[in-house]
């Protein structure tokens, strides 16, 4: 297989086929060669454009939505955190979060979206987050990722002031207890259940993130069955990453995925997802139908404002204080005791100028526009700058992006905004 990008158009050549996605139009098609006629054909009908100036690089002006790291305290103990959580108890005071909600609302965002987030459980918590919602209530859409270990009444009292909530999970008990077992040694996994069921009960459907080991790939079917079983319509996968505590790990249970085993994950959770009628996703492709010149990550960018329990700014919700080697690179600013936001406007254009146009691997790239680059933390934690893109995360998504543009183009199922009338 041969991929190559003419103008906004990737083309994926096998041995018998041609596939072409145009990402300006996110057109798909399959022809058998690419004669002139074929070619003018493809170009009347979308295929072959110039890049259009919405995919170029804009920098973004305004805060679209907060996220709040509300503490680092955590019931669980995961073998592979990202975020060391439980490391220490410091949590975020309700004036904090009030400060830092009310700062970003002066920034008058369109359609305001708060997160409660990690950095340890976010649901432990449970002052400011009470405090901040009491008061901003109808002004803000809520979410929260939480490892779902919480108490039943405090769970309800989220989902009747319409918190949105994911929950993560590794999968059947086996997993989950291994993976991620509460601190002290007891299985999470009756409590998480009892979470899940009972969004599933409240709202109808939850959606659920799951971290999937070199080890528990070959579970993924059993793994995705028994979210279906309980109820949950929407998973995100993700393999491990060797960051946080699963960098330090000796144990096997914590070996990352090579590039193809990421690739069998996702197309394997693709497969059990068009089978069972569920919805399967993957943070690494999610720009596959948003196609532009532009920074992988909201929080690099400027986009997402995250605030720690220190009322600081980080450029990374992985990155969470000073206790991280990391802290200096992606420290940005602070939500001053009187309100006043301090942001340092030097550095953060720095980061922002972290788009693929700007990092030398990523400028002859076919699958630029739709890669972007990649998570900036993942790529310093690997080579120590964050745009020297991670060599795994390449392999993976050179090979991926093919892979999928031929489904796209065989399989009208998949729904990927791309309607039958234009695979040909
Ligand atoms: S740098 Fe990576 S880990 Fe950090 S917030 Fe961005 S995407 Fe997430
Ligand atoms: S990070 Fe790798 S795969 Fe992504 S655009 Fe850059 S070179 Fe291509």
């Amino acid at each position: 297989m041969r991929t190559r990008l003419v103008k906004d158009t990737i083309v994926v050549e096998t041995a018998d086929t041609i596939y072409l996605y145009a990402q300006a139009t996110r057109k798909v098609v399959r022809v058998h060669n690419l004669c002139p006629e074929i070619q003018q054909e493809l170009s009347d009908r979308g295929f072959f454009n110039t890049v259009p100036r919405s995919m170029h690089y804009r920098r973004p002006r305004k805060w679209t939505s907060l996220m709040l790291l509300m503490g680092k305290a955590c019931p669980l103990s995961c073998l592979y955190c990202y975020a060391h959580g439980g490391r220490d108890s410091a949590m975020m005071k309700p004036e904090v979060a009030d400060r830092a909600i009310a700062t970003y609302l002066s920034t008058r965002p369109k359609r305001p979206k708060v997160t409660f987030f990690a950095g340890g459980e976010p649901a432990l918590n449970v002052p400011a987050i009470k405090h901040v919602v009491a008061k901003y209530e109808d002004a803000v859409r809520w979410h929260m990722t939480t490892s779902g270990v919480l108490p039943l009444d405090w769970l309800e009292w989220l989902v009747e002031h319409q918190v949105g909530i994911t929950v993560s999970i590794d999968g059947p008990p086996h997993i989950q207890d291994t993976l991620r077992p509460l601190r002290g040694g007891g299985k999470s996994s009756p409590i998480v259940e009892r979470t899940i069921r009972t969004l599933v009960n409240k709202s109808g459907s939850v959606g659920v993130r799951a971290t999937i080991t070199k080890e528990t790939l070959g579970e993924l079917n059993g793994i995705l069955t028994y979210f279906q079983s309980l109820g949950v319509r929407t998973v995100h996968i993700e393999g491990l990453y060797s960051l946080g505590r699963a960098l330090e790990s000796h144990l096997a249970a914590l070996t990352p995925l090579t590039a193809e085993e990421r690739t069998k994950l996702l197309l394997d959770g693709l497969d059990w997802a068009q089978a069972n009628d569920r919805q399967v996703k993957m943070g690494s492709i999610s720009y596959l139908l948003r196609p532009k010149v532009a920074g992988y990550c909201g929080a690099m960018q400027g986009q997402a404002m995250v605030v720690n329990h220190l009322g600081q700014l980080t450029a990374c919700s992985e990155v969470v204080d000073e206790s991280a080697d990391e802290w200096s690179i992606f420290h940005i600013g602070q939500v001053n005791a009187d309100g006043k936001l301090w942001v340092n406007r030097d550095k953060l254009h720095k980061l922002q100028q972290r788009v693929v146009t700007n990092m030398p691997t990523c400028r002859q790239c076919f699958a630029r526009y739709l890669c972007r680059g990649g998570c900036p933390h993942k790529a310093l934690a690997a080579t120590g700058d964050v745009c020297q893109p991670q060599e795994q995360h390449c392999e993976f998504v050179r090979a991926v992006i093919p892979v999928l543009i031929q489904r796209m183009a065989e399989q009208a199922w998949l729904h990927y905004q791309i309607s039958k009338k234009e695979v040909l």
